[in-house]
């Protein structure tokens, strides 16, 4: 497993939300268990909120785009294609049936809910 800063063009990069809801976590859980299945890797939306020159190119280098928020909110999708970079494919967490703020938690149980979605292509 690579870190998210290193130089790969034609790539998948994922990114998610991360949000402070109990659902943005499971955004970010579920990214990180793509980047371990090697689905892509995960990069940093705020890098993209914050224009940093180099994750800009990156980003746009890449080949696919997977955003994943924890709402319908739209935060990391709403960044991505602020920067104009389209979404190739994006998962609501919400829309699968998780709450964002559920009365039993189960963060494992829910990321690969999140994570078989996203390896489904399904949104
Ligand atoms: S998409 Fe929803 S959970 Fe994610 S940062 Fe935005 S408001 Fe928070």
């Amino acid at each position: 497993m690579s870190g998210c800063c290193s130089d790969n063009e034609g790539e998948t990069l994922v990114f998610t939300c991360a949000g402070a809801a109990y659902s943005g976590q499971v955004a970010n859980r579920a990214g990180v268990d793509l980047m371990k299945q090697g689905v892509g890797q995960l990069f940093c939306a705020a890098a993209i909120a914050a224009e940093r020159p180099d994750k800009l190119e990156r980003a746009r280098n890449a080949a696919r785009r997977v955003v994943i928020d924890g709402c319908d909110d739209d935060c990391a999708r709403r960044i991505l294609e602020s920067a104009g970079m389209p979404v190739d494919l994006h998962v609501d967490v919400t829309a699968l049936g998780i709450e964002k703020k559920p009365e039993k938690p189960h963060i494992l149980t829910h990321a690969k809910r999140v994570v078989d979605a996203v390896r489904d292509g399904t949104t």
